[in-house]
Parts: C-alpha cells; sequence; structure tokens
C-alpha cells in the first residue's frame, strides 16, 4: 500500500492550545505523523511518496472562500496586531447568538480578533507561523491518494496534517483547518466517482458530517464517544440522518465511554453493512486512532491488537479504501497502531 506524505506538514508546530481553563502544550504536533511514518517504514507496508500539486479549486468544491483567505492571512495580521513575537493566534471571543448582528457580515470586517473568532470553534486549534502551509499542503497529499485510487490502487494512506473531520465548509477548530476527507471525497465525485466516508476517529466528524449534510452522493458514517461527554458536544447524535436531497445519507453511531473491542467491533460490522447497502465505488476511513485505551484526550478501550481486527473487518467492505490520517494522540502507540490497520487490511483484502 502505497503511502502519501509529505515533510511540509512539520511547519505546523503550535507550541500550546488553551483548553479545560489551561494553556496547555499542544498535542496535534509533528511527531504524531513521523511516528506513523517511521513505522510504516519499518513494518514494510509499502512505498511512501511525495504528493503532486492540485489547484485551489479542489479545496473551494467544499469550503467557503471567505474562510480559505482567513487562513491565509492569519498569521500575517495576527503578528501585525501582536508584534513579531506574538505567541499563537487563539480566539478570545465569538458572534454569540444573542447578538444582533449577521455573522457572515462580522468577517468581512478587518479586525483579526472578529474575525478569528468568527470562524473557529474551540480555543484547542491555534493559528502559528507554519500553519497554512502545512494545511494547503495535507490537500496535496489527500488528493494525489485519492487520484491513485481512481488510478486502479486497491489501497492508499495519505498520512494527512493537521487532521481534517472536525472543519466544515466555514469553520476550523478541533485541530482542524480544511477538511481533507471531505476534499477528497468532493473531488471523486467530481471523478465520476460515487465515494462512501467511515469516520472512525474517537471524535464524531462533525465537520465531514456537515459538509455532505444535505447531498446524497457522499454517504457518510461515523463511529465515535457520544456527544453526551465528547467533543464535539453539540452534534454526532444518532438521529441525525441527513436533510433534504441527503436524508438517509448520515448515519451516526455514538458509543458509549469506556467502550471495547467487542463492542465496537458490533458497530463496526452495522457501518460496513450500512455501506454496502449504499453500494459505492470507494471508501474514504477517516483513520483516528484516539480509540485506543491510552490515549490522553480520549476514553474508549481499544487495544494494540485489536487495530488488527479493525483492519480485517475493513476488508469486509470489499472495496478501494483511501485512509486518512486524522486524530491519536498516544504518541509512542500511534505508530503501531496505524501499520496494525493499514497490514492487516492489506494482508485480507
Ligand atoms: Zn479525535
Amino acid at each position: 500500500m502505497k503511502t502519501f506524505y509529505s515533510p511540509v506538514h512539520l511547519d505546523h508546530d503550535p507550541e500550546v492550545q488553551f483548553e479545560g481553563g489551561q494553556l496547555l502544550p499542544a498535542v496535534e504536533i509533528p511527531v504524531r505523523a513521523e511516528k506513523v511514518r517511521v513505522a510504516l517504514q519499518a513494518r514494510h507496508i509499502g512505498p511512501i511518496v511525495p504528493p503532486t500539486a492540485f489547484a485551489d479549486d479542489t479545496i473551494l468544491a467544499v469550503h467557503d472562500a471567505g474562510l480559505v483567505t482567513f487562513l491565509t492571512e492569519a498569521w500575517e495580521a495576527w503578528t501585525k496586531r501582536y508584534g513579531k513575537n506574538a505567541g499563537v493566534a487563539i480566539p478570545s471571543s465569538w458572534p454569540s447568538h444573542d447578538m444582533h448582528a449577521d455573522r457572515l457580515g462580522w468577517r468581512r470586517k478587518a479586525d483579526i480578533e472578529a474575525r478569528l473568532g468568527s470562524y473557529a470553534s474551540s480555543t484547542d486549534t491555534p493559528i502559528a507561523r507554519g500553519t497554512w502551509a502545512a494545511v494547503r499542503e495535507a490537500v496535496n497529499v489527500v488528493l494525489s491518494a485519492a487520484a491513485a485510487l481512481k488510478d486502479g490502487e486497491k489501497s492508499v494512506f495519505a498520512l494527512t496534517r493537521p487532521p481534517g473531520h472536525h472543519a466544515s465548509a466555514d469553520v476550523f477548530g478541533g485541530f482542524c483547518y480544511l477538511n481533507n476527507a471531505a476534499i477528497a471525497a468532493a473531488w471523486l465525485v467530481q471523478a465520476g466517482l460515487k465515494p462512501a466516508i467511515l469516520d472512525v476517529d474517537y471524535h464524531h466528524g462533525n465537520g465531514t458530517q456537515s459538509i455532505f449534510y444535505q447531498r446524497s452522493d457522499v454517504f457518510f458514517c461515523s463511529l465515535h464517544a457520544d456527544p453526551n461527554f465528547a467533543y464535539p458536544h453539540y452534534i454526532g447524535f444518532a438521529d441525525e440522518r441527513g436533510e433534504g436531497d441527503g436524508e438517509g445519507f448520515n448515519l451516526n453511531l455514538p458509543l458509549p465511554l469506556g467502550t471495547d473491542w467487542a463492542r465496537y467491533d458490533e458497530a463496526l460490522k452495522f457501518a460496513i453493512g450500512a455501506i454496502k447497502h449504499i453500494g459505492p465505488d470507494v471508501v474514504i476511513v477517516s483513520l483516528g486512532l484516539d480509540t485506543y485505551f491510552e490515549d490522553p484526550i480520549a476514553g474508549m478501550k481499544l487495544k494494540a491488537d485489536d487495530y488488527l481486527k479493525m483492519g480485517a473487518r475493513l476488508a469486509d467492505l470489499h472495496k478501494p479504501v483511501l485512509f486518512v490520517f486524522e486524530g491519536g494522540y498516544c504518541f509512542d502507540a500511534l505508530g503501531e497502531l496505524a501499520a496494525n490497520v493499514l497490514e492487516s487490511f492489506q494482508g485480507a483484502a
């Protein structure tokens, strides 16, 4: 299995994030992807290849032009306001529902604090010096992988960083700026294929859901921690089934705190059955590895061997699969977990 990877992700290296009332060391940092890359090489999963460049219109097929422009300008505007040695850009106020103002109008204002608050949904997603370069390159990585799949590869891995599944059309947050998996799905649709997205990250893929919620051409299914106790808190419930044309094309399978492999596999089998019923040409797996029992920001109980079982189970899809790297914060285990999924998928497919 080919892995698409670019060292440009190293440019996004924020020092801190604000969470739980504290300024904490950032957890979505370069070591994550590097640990995975090294493990894939050691386990001989397949060649690691650089991406080719894709034009901006592939992003604009999914994202609001204002968000994209903001992300390209944010760091410069932030340092212009707060000086060359400014810390990372994190919003401190938001346009709330009790303010009688047009939110989009606020975004057109020049003030960096107003723009930041109107595009960001959380304080854990800092913008630093190299953030945009890494975010933009991740799009090249995921689209290069999607193109390889379209050209006949049976499975490919996009080692994207930063992750993407919490980014919606016009809001960034949850460590995500642009939605890599959604951009790949939209590109595959343009290429004449019918993709489905299966999100196995610990957290609900709210951005991906929101992007395709009213569409029937991209089925979205997410297995995740119940939002009653987990981020993103406001979305990801079982009764969210899609809207309009998208009615019936969104499937959420929230899981309880402490979910182990037996419980997880039950939901995964159900998800695979639902995807087969839809009958896509290709499946995009948003591969978050924060379901691991030692993940510091999550609460499920999957063990390292369970990821071998996960890869084998995903082979039951009998479809070409584009794996896209999402979350996972137990740095010392990430490499093994990713290699386990990809190796067993490859062996069973
Ligand atoms: Zn996650």
